[in-house]
């Protein structure tokens, strides 16, 4: 690992964990978060949950999982770049989806809804809020404590956003919401490398899904250029696709460079010694102006064409019945869950239900589904 910057998080600084443990032997603190969340049942369940398309439409999509190591390899290499804990931001990056619903955002859409019915006053369902409250308390693997018992510094990564009424509940960690202060640079950085995978690889996936193609895709800035900047360094290149693996990957190293250069000058400019200080300055990790713009037009395209395709929309609407469905079914009938998910207190019996369904892949959704409605 090459040498930390002032500014980056230290495992010997951090400012802990919620229930003291001894330190690891032979490895650093945020090694020991990294290698738990690995651990954890809600990170092997990532593998059969949603990214955009649903699991069984085809085996080379993304899935959550899939998607969480490519955040952690793009924000690894931006750590390493910029004088970052590796470590600490592949924890950030492997954990900040284990929240995901089933069916992706539809799933959560209608997990949402139906908590909010329910109870308007309880804080609805959020993936990101859900991430951290598994790692917080959901995880049953430890004999001294619910939860992976995770330092501040990777649950702070995690919640990435955060509503007043949650901040007020969530301690230390909900703090900043309160205050206007930022993250550390390492969370920073894993929430704007999520984003660099998605827009790439959902224009990867979204190409191979025939929903969209190269050339609608050509009236797009930045696409178009490294379009033109591939077939000018391959001119013969007319295999479909190598060309469009040519043009993601020239995409990804684009926003990754200017991720760092732009980070890098706001960083000089700020010159911030600590990372306390740091957590006062505005946000450090940044895109160019002109980078910024590309991303956003980027992310447009992919709503209005791919997210809001009628085919995807289809399986959309499917997801929040299934969902929808399954909520209504289990608080009519607490009896058909496990004891396990069963609650006295009927606010709490809610929210049981919808980490029980958070939980589900979409494979044991659809299957639940199909066993309590069709005879
Ligand atoms: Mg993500």
């Amino acid at each position: 690992m090459v040498a930390l910057a002032p500014y980056a998080c230290h495992p010997e600084h951090s400012r802990g964990r919620r229930h003291a443990e001894a330190p690891p032997q032979r490895r650093n603190a945020y090694q020991r978060d990294r290698d738990r969340i690995v651990h954890c049942n809600a990170f092997r369940l990532l593998e059969y949950k949603t990214q955009v398309f649903i699991n069984h439409e085809g085996d080379l999509f993304r899935t959550r999982l899939t998607h969480s190591i490519e955040v952690a390899q793009i924000a690894r290499s931006l750590a390493r770049n910029l004088g970052l804990h590796e470590d600490l931001i592949e924890a950030i990056s492997l954990a900040h989806d284990l929240g995901h619903t089933p069916f992706g955002h539809a799933g959560q859409d209608a997990l949402n809804a139906c908590m909010r019915e329910l109870a308007p006053d309880a804080g609805g369902f959020e993936h990101n809020l859900q991430s951290l409250r598994i790692v917080d308390e959901l995880e049953e693997r430890y004999a001294a404590f619910n939860g992976l018992n995770l330092c501040f510094e990777t649950r702070e990564g995690i919640l990435k956003h955060c509503s007043r009424m949650h901040a007020h509940q969530l301690g230390e960690v909900g703090e900043r919401f309160l205050h206007g202060w930022q993250p550390s640079l390492e969370a920073q950085i894993a929430n704007l490398a999520d984003e660099v995978a998605y827009n790439n690889h959902d224009i990867d996936d979204g190409l191979r899904s025939k929903l969209i193609t190269i050339d609608q895709l050509r009236e797009i800035a930045i696409f178009e250029r490294h379009y033109q900047q591939v077939m000018q360094r391959h001119p013969k290149l007319t295999e479909r696709k190598r060309l469009i693996a040519e043009i993601v990957r020239s995409m990804i190293n684009a926003f990754v460079i200017d991720l760092s250069h732009t980070t890098q000058a706001n960083l000089q400019s700020h010159a911030p010694q600590s990372v306390d200080e740091l957590r006062q300055l505005p946000p450090m990790a940044a895109f160019s102006t002109e980078m910024r713009a590309d991303a956003d037009e980027l992310k447009k395209f992919l709503l209005h064409n791919l997210y809001r395709h009628p085919q995807v929309l289809r399986m959309t609407v499917k997801a929040q019945r299934i969902v929808r469905e399954l909520f209504q079914a289990f608080l009519d009938e607490p009896r058909l869950l496990t004891a396990e998910h069963r609650r006295e207190d009927e606010l709490e019996q809610a929210r049981a239900i919808a980490d029980y369904i958070a939980g589900m892949t979409d494979r044991y959704a659809i299957r639940e589904h199909d066993q309590l409605f069709k005879m």
